[in-house]
């Protein structure tokens, strides 16, 4: 398959350079240049296979052509070592948990199967080669990331996140690791992390001297597989009998996580639609109203991991619908809530329900619950277990909430971190120094 980059700029890459550069050398960012429709035969019986089956077939027809049959189905089985059940919420509402993986949040399944993909190009390179991977966080991803690479041969892992603005229990999942894991704690925002990483995959004296790519949702790897659990989702509504008006309503902050699932849709999903939840920081919205995109600072929320200003996933989102307006909002809509709305919502739904929300599920559930019409069912992205956000989640319901046993061991670990301004000299000296 090859990968072109979204900014058309650059040469076409194969898998394996758009995988270890992860961002193209014009700063856009790869696509491949096909999506593959599934057969009939697939969503016949899809309500039949089970997650990995299912995600073997995706995974097939983004990957097959570059990565041997065996191997491919040995690193889709081994990322999903955990379950992504839709769970019954209201009778035309579901949750697609997707926080049963190692740190509890969706982005396990990218990681895991980024961190195997890169392991094996690493490999097939040979002896000694070691290749540097740079990944801004504004919570979530820098654990999910960080525990997917643990330990793999050949990879070193640089975790940039903004000082205090991650819950403790975030930050402990990418700070008490040791090994090839190195945690760089920026006196500056989330948007300051990834430009510093976009910088340093620009900077031509650092990436002479030492191979860099990115873990973020920009890199392919990452952000192809979550696709997986999109059909996944839609097998386990088939087999309920509640498949024939399926909505997607997907909380976004750099919209990687819906963009995939834009990409499940073209590939023959049947999904009518989907809603893009977001909090305060609502550019994406804005674009949907008015047909402008006007970047800006991210603002801080209890859904943090949504707090992004700039989505970098914006520019698939435009390459998929070829810069149609009317496309994308003939498929895409959008809703955004405050801190006060998200807190109610959790407030609310535990009460009537008795199902405990995450801030980020929470703007997907509210959603649905506003915006489906008669006949419609719909599912909502569960991105993190609600005990991630344990201070928020506690004071809104008024109760303590049961901490799993795997979020608990990485509490018990000590932090270890470097300070550093949000300055690009700094960081590059300081990768240069390793
Ligand atoms: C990363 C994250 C999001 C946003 O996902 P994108 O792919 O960046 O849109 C939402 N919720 C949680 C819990 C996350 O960790």
């Amino acid at each position: 398959m090859i990968y072109y980059s979204t900014n058309g700029q650059a040469p076409d890459a194969t898998l394996a350079e758009a995988v270890v550069k992860g961002l193209a050398s014009d700063k856009g960012l790869f696509m491949p240049e096909k999506i593959k429709p599934l057969s009939q035969e697939f969503f016949d019986n899809i309500q039949d296979m089970t997650f990995q089956e299912i995600a073997f077939e995706v995974a097939n027809a983004f990957f097959g052509e570059d990565i041997e049959c065996e191997t491919l189905r040995k690193i889709v089985y081994d990322t999903l070592s955990f379950d992504t059940p839709a769970v019954k919420v209201e009778d035309n509402i579901y949750s697609l948990e997707l926080f049963h993986g190692p740190t509890l949040a969706f982005k396990d399944v990218g990681a895991r199967f980024m961190a195997r993909l890169l392991g094996h190009f690493i490999a097939q390179e040979g002896e000694g080669r070691e290749v540097n991977v740079l990944v801004a966080t504004s919570g979530d991803t820098g654990s999910a990331v960080a525990n997917g690479f643990l330990g793999v041969p050949g990879i070193k892992v640089y975790v940039l996140y903004p000082h205090a603005k991650v819950t403790e229990i975030q930050e402990k999942q990418f700070t008490t690791l040791g090994q090839n894991i190195t945690a760089i704690e920026v006196e500056g925002t989330f948007d300051d992390c990834q430009a510093l990483v976009k910088s340093a995959f620009m900077d031509k004296e650092l990436n002479e001297a030492m191979k860099l790519t990115s873990a973020n949702s920009i890199n392919v790897a990452r952000f192809l597989p979550q696709a997986f659990y999109y059909f996944y989702a839609y097998a386990q509504l088939k087999k309920a009998g509640k498949a024939d008006n399926v909505v997607c309503c997907v909380p976004s902050g750099n919209f990687g996580n819906i963009t995939a699932g834009l990409f499940g849709k073209r590939m023959g999903l049947p999904i009518k639609r989907f809603i893009a939840a977001n909090n305060r920081n609502d550019v994406f919205l804005e674009y949907l109203n008015t047909g402008k995109y006007n970047p800006r600072p991210s603002v801080a929320t209890i859904a943090n991991a949504m707090d992004v200003g700039d989505p970098s996933n914006f520019a698939r989102i435009l390459a998929l619908y070829e810069n149609s307006h009317q496309a994308i909002t003939a498929e895409i809509s959008g809703v955004s809530y405050n801190d006060e709305e998200i807190r109610q919502t959790i407030k609310e739904a535990y009460t009537r329900t008795g199902y405990l929300l995450d801030p980020h599920g929470a703007c997907g559930y509210r959603a649905l619950c506003e915006k489906l019409s008669e006949g419609e069912v719909g599912f909502f992205l569960e991105t993190a277990h609600p005990a991630k956000f344990l201070n928020t989640v506690e004071e809104v319901i008024g109760e303590q909430v049961a901490i799993p046993e795997r979020l608990q061991a990485f509490m018990r670990g000590t932090k270890e971190s470097v300070m550093m301004k949000p300055n690009f000299a700094d960081l590059k000296e300081f990768l240069l120094s390793r």
